[in-house]
């Protein structure tokens, strides 16, 4: 008997057939080629298979192959996705959805050209790091403020100024790691400063820092916001207000990595106190470090503020080059930004805000709303039930924030994690939540325009089958 894989056509053979003259109608020659090419391989792998020629050699099956080919290749490797996990700060999912105002200005900024580095009364060059540096004064109360990449940066650049070839004092209580493998301690070395540590692990009282610190060894002390863990039991720490009295008496910084980038009244959000960037600068801190995507709101951007010397150290220190933004990120933190001066507006406007801050009720009428659209779309499964959701992004670890999600199944041979992959192999993927043996889709998270989406998403995987539990 001949060979099967002879039963393929050749290459120009099935170019030509309509099926493939119908892509190449739509996508370049080189990529049909390729497409087409890979099928081939595909269908010759099939029938060294033992699979028959009729089910994988025709010109039709091989154009279906290289189509769904050539279509997997134009979905984006970024791509929206919705957060039905109930972390308003999902980090893995990019922190913070920006404020309309934030989109519309990186839109604008990044279609044409703008001020970036253009003093435009002058005529001639100017700095980008003028750009948000008021606001950011207005709104703190700073001196001086510079923005850059995130806040791991400006942590960087600001020790890497003020203590390069020289030692730094943290308490042991604070030697953290962020997320993502961000460990104080590493950072710190990269910047070029030695770690001093202080105090132990519970306790570090005032008493612990003020030896080194007189000694004339330090440079500065590194307070750093325990944002994603609690201490608890037999505890105790120096106050900000200790250190600054310390440090200042001794001629040398105090630098307060504060993480969140809280703005507003925690009170009006309906979060306990939490450190800010305007206490801690009015209680001395010589800098405070802050990120632009956490409960600030914003892009991904670092907030360095405080002393005018050291920003401007920081400013034309070379490092600064590498870790500063472009005019895309400095559009939509500005125009974030600009929100706060307006309480009320921010709170409106500012969509992890308005998660975090939602009633409790107003979730519950959404979660209804949604349970009757996907009854309505055929799911009969849907159901309304008490949950709690997180703030996420690593702060306030704590914190439940009560809230209500709309649980959905796909019957008894389907189990929630099953049925997850489901969502997430939609388009767009929903990130639904697992509890026990449910699987809840969390609305505080959901955004008013995902809702159609998330609808179509539900009961197309409640009603199919997946590749992975097939
Ligand atoms: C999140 C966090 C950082 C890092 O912020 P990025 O903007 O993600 O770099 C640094 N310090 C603290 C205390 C944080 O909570």
């Amino acid at each position: 008997m001949s060979d099967p894989r002879r039963s393929i056509p050749a290459l120009d053979v099935l170019l030509a057939s309509p099926a493939f003259q119908e892509l190449l109608g739509r996508y370049p020659r080189e990529r049909v080629v390729k497409a087409a090419r890979s099928a081939v391989d595909e269908a010759r792998a099939a029938l060294t298979e033992g699979g028959r020629p009729d089910d994988v050699t025709g010109a039709e099956r091989l154009a279906g192959a290289a189509a769904a080919r050539l279509a997997r290749e134009d979905v984006p490797s970024l791509r929206p996705v919705i957060n039905a996990s109930g972390v308003v700060l999902h980090t893995n999912l990019g922190r913070a959805p920006l404020p309309r105002a934030a989109i519309q200005a990186m839109v604008q900024a990044g279609s044409g050209y703008t001020n970036l580095e253009y003093d435009i009364a002058a005529g001639r060059r100017g700095s980008r790091y003028v750009h948000c540096a008021d606001l950011i004064r207005e709104l703190t109360g700073a001196e001086a403020a510079l923005v850059v990449n995130n806040a791991a940066a400006g942590l960087l650049l600001a020790l890497n100024t003020v203590a390069a070839g020289k030692a730094v004092a943290v308490s042991r209580g604070e030697l953290v790691e962020i997320g993502g493998g961000f460990r104080i301690p590493e950072v710190l070395e990269r910047s070029g400063a030695r770690l001093l540590e202080v105090g132990s692990t519970n306790r570090t009282r005032l008493a612990d820092y003020a030896g080194p610190v007189r000694s004339g060894d330090v440079a500065t002390v590194l307070k750093v916001h325990r944002s994603n863990f609690r201490m608890r039991g037999f505890t105790e720490e120096a106050s900000l207000a200790e250190l600054v009295e310390l440090t200042h008496s001794a001629g040398i910084s105090l630098l307060h990595d504060l993480g969140s980038g809280l703005l507003m009244d925690p009170g009006a959000l309906g979060l306990p106190v939490e450190p800010r960037a305007a206490e801690s600068l009015a209680a001395g801190a010589d800098l405070v470090v802050v990120s632009g995507d956490k409960l600030l709101g914003g892009p991904q951007a670092g907030i360095v503020a405080g002393r005018a010397d050291l920003v401007a150290a920081m400013t034309s220190n070379p490092l600064c080059r590498a870790l500063r933004v472009d005019k895309t990120t400095l559009a939509a933190l500005e125009a974030t930004l600009r929100l706060y001066r307006d309480p009320p507006v921010a709170l409106a406007e500012i969509p992890t805000l308005r998660m975090v801050a939602e009633s409790v009720d107003a979730v519950r009428d959404r979660a209804e709303q949604l349970a009757g659209r996907i009854g309505e779309a055929g799911v009969d499964s849907a159901a309304v039930v008490e949950s709690r959701c997180a703030v996420g992004g690593g702060t306030y670890p704590e914190l439940e924030i009560p809230s209500w999600a709309v649980t959905v199944s796909a019957g008894p041979d389907v189990s929630a994690p099953q049925l997850a992959v489901r969502l997430r192999e939609g388009t767009p993927p929903v990130v639904a939540r697992i509890e026990g043996d449910r699987l809840l889709l969390e609305v505080r998270t959901v955004l008013p325009g995902e809702v159609e989406d998330l609808v179509r998403c539900v009961a197309s995987a409640v009603g199919n089958q997946s590749a992975a539990d097939r």
